[in-house]
């Protein structure tokens, strides 16, 4: 099934304990499809960038299976840029520099033959952004994901509030959820969120997992013990590529599937943060991924 994808796609420069990036290709929605593509070959962009945005990186994106019919190319004006220093534990992050350049202006065309979607990923942005999207599309997706972070939080909640009103499955960490919900507890907090309109959502906890929420029913994914983490931005994107990405593959919207699908997110998640920026998701095989999730099965089942 055809996926669409929209979100940020950005330079990145990225500090951890184990080195310094310059600026390198980055952004929400170049996670999400890098990921998503393990899954699914049918998916279309739409999203932003200034004329400094390397035709290399565009092409990187085609090379792994992306449409790129729906990225608009700003020449005279300067790509999205992020900057982000992780604390010695890997878990929390300072946002150094948040430049929206073109993301400020960006208005979402929808390209005719993105029209027919089946699955949208809207990844990180203005939610005003999100939700016009969601506005020109002629037929309402089977499934339609959010994802979202504080920044939005911080500076347009109230537009937040109404276009996670309008999908299916929003895709948040901890802190966010509990900054969304005003509550604590997490299981408050989801009761919380999902009255506010997703029928489901999921609550990512870095290296402790991610929670999925439907109603009264609960799943929890373990995240995988790694010896090496290197970087861990995009991981939140790529984890969302990947559930989308199963989930139109599979083309099996049942809280069942969403169960594996948040598996697969773990699995590519887990992969994207053992280097530096995208450079883990550009290679991976069919075998690296049954191995990775396969680990997850081991990690987690036990015998009554
Ligand atoms: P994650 O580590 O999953 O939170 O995602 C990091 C990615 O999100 C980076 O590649 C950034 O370019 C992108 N990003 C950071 N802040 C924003 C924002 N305010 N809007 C859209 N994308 C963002």
């Amino acid at each position: 099934m055809s996926l669409l994808i929209v979100g940020s796609v950005a330079f990145d420069a990225i500090e951890t304990p184990f080195g310094k990036t310059d600026k390198i290709i980055g952004g929400a929605a170049t996670y999400i499809s890098l990921s998503a593509n393990y899954f699914t070959k049918k998916s279309n962009l739409v999203a932003v960038v200034g004329g400094d945005f390397p035709k290399e990186y565009i092409e990187l994106l085609r090379n792994h299976g992306v449409n790129t019919d729906g990225l608009q190319i700003k020449e005279t004006e300067k790509t999205f840029f992020w900057s982000g220093k992780y604390h010695n534990d890997l878990n929390t992050r300072d946002t150094l520099v948040t430049e929206l350049n073109v993301l400020g202006t960006f208005d979402p065309i929808v390209p005719s033959q993105y029209q027919s979607c089946d699955y949208l990923m809207l990844g990180n942005l203005a939610p005003k952004v999100q939700s016009t999207l969601i506005n020109r599309l002629t037929k309402r997706p089977k499934l339609i994901v959010m994802d979202t972070m504080n920044f939005w939080m911080d500076i347009a909640m109230d537009d937040l509030k109404e276009t996670i009103g309008m999908v299916d499955v929003l895709s948040i960490n901890d802190e966010e959820a509990r900054q969304l919900s005003g509550d604590y507890s997490l299981l408050k907090a989801a009761k919380k969120i999902m009255a506010m309109g997703p029928k489901t959502l999921i609550i990512k906890k870095g290296e402790h997992g991610a929670l999925l929420f439907q109603g009264d029913q609960v799943f929890f994914s373990p995240a995988l013990p790694l010896e090496e983490v290197f970087d861990p931005t995009g991981a939140g994107d790529t984890f969302a590529g990947g559930f989308i990405g199963y989930l139109a593959s599979t083309d099996d919207i049942s809280f069942e599937n969403m169960k594996r699908a948040i598996v697969y997110g773990s699995a590519l998640a887990s992969c994207c943060v053992e280097k530096f920026g995208t450079e883990n998701l550009l290679n991976l095989s069919e075998t690296d991924i049954k191995d990775r999730v396969n680990e997850f099965v081991k990690l987690a089942t036990f015998k009554l």
